[in-house]
């Protein structure tokens, strides 16, 4: 993943167009102090809204240098070499580009966008401090061993859509160590923008958290099984081979290489830090219809 760059499409319809980088001109919220404040509002804000702020917890306030463009063809973008989040303008306050809109004033979508960009920014940290850790226990272990466990178990042979709108229609890829890694992260962050969007979603007439409410969490575990039945949950790539890229920009994973219920199941405990028995009755729903070997 290192010399990629993370892309979130804005309208499916673009995913074969050219990448928007964001140019030279990029406004970026400036200085440790703004960054350390930026970090601790979004935090205070996140909770407030009752919505997940566990993984946002373990990132340390000034890592993340966020950055606000005019993009067009992609919502938002993840440098982690840089450890850069590009946001489009509409994301920052008063669309200014200084510093990052009330969560509070985010629709669903943009509120999907800018977790899924927090989880590839939240694995980017876990892998930093991993390589500049002598001690094991360093906490960031967990996660990204089952990822890697999950790269070479699942993601190194998929199968993709070669027609992105014909869903049925698939092939057999074998993906390089980059490919795989990026789909597998593309895949994780998906899944993390549907669950807080679907969280909204279902509290949005109910006024407090789903987690006060056995009925909206019913509603949320039927439609995380909806998706996992309509194929929804599906990463990405971008091909490393030249031939590979000119017929496809990206890649995307066909249904059956989508999320299984384990790496859900992980993602909900570790991740969003949802609590155990809605994890439980979680398991106890899916489980049967998808088993994974993995
Ligand atoms: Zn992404």
């Amino acid at each position: 993943m290192n010399h990629l760059t993370i892309r979130l499409l804005w309208v499916l319809c673009c995913w074969l167009g050219p990448f928007s980088l964001a140019d030279v001109s990029a406004a970026s919220v400036k200085g440790a102090d703004g960054a350390n404040q930026m970090w601790a509002r979004l935090l205070d804000e996140a909770g407030r809204l009752r919505l997940p702020t566990k993984f946002l917890q373990a990132v340390r306030p000034d890592f993340i240098h966020f950055e606000f463009d005019d993009l067009r063809t992609y919502a938002a973008e993840y440098h982690p070499d840089e450890h850069r989040m590009v946001l489009n303008r509409s994301l920052s306050f008063n669309s200014a580009g200084r510093t990052l809109k009330p969560l509070g004033k985010m629709t669903h979508k943009e509120l999907e966008v800018l977790y899924h960009e927090l989880f590839h920014a939240y694995m980017d940290y876990l892998q930093v401090i991993e390589k500049h850790s002598s001690n094991p226990d360093h906490g960031s272990g967990g996660l990204l061993s089952f990822a890697r466990k999950q790269q070479a178990c699942r993601y190194e042979e998929v199968r993709i859509t070669p027609v992105a709108l014909r869903k049925d229609d698939t092939e057999s890829r074998y993906l390089t160590k980059t490919e795989s890694w990026e789909a597998l992260n593309e895949t994780w962050a998906v899944f993390i923008g549907w669950a807080v969007w679907n969280q909204l979603e279902v509290q949005r007439k109910a006024g407090k958290s789903m987690f006060r409410d056995p009925q909206k969490i019913h509603q949320w575990i039927g439609r995380l099984k909806i998706a996992f039945e309509k194929g929804d949950l599906r990463g990405y790539y971008v091909p490393e081979d030249p031939d590979e890229r000119r017929l496809a920009q990206k890649r995307y994973l066909a249904k059956p290489s989508q999320l299984t219920v384990k790496e859900a199941e992980a993602l909900i405990e570790q991740v969003l830090g949802f609590q155990h028995d809605f994890i439980k009755r979680f398991v106890a729903s899916v489980e049967p219809h998808t088993v994974s070997v993995c």
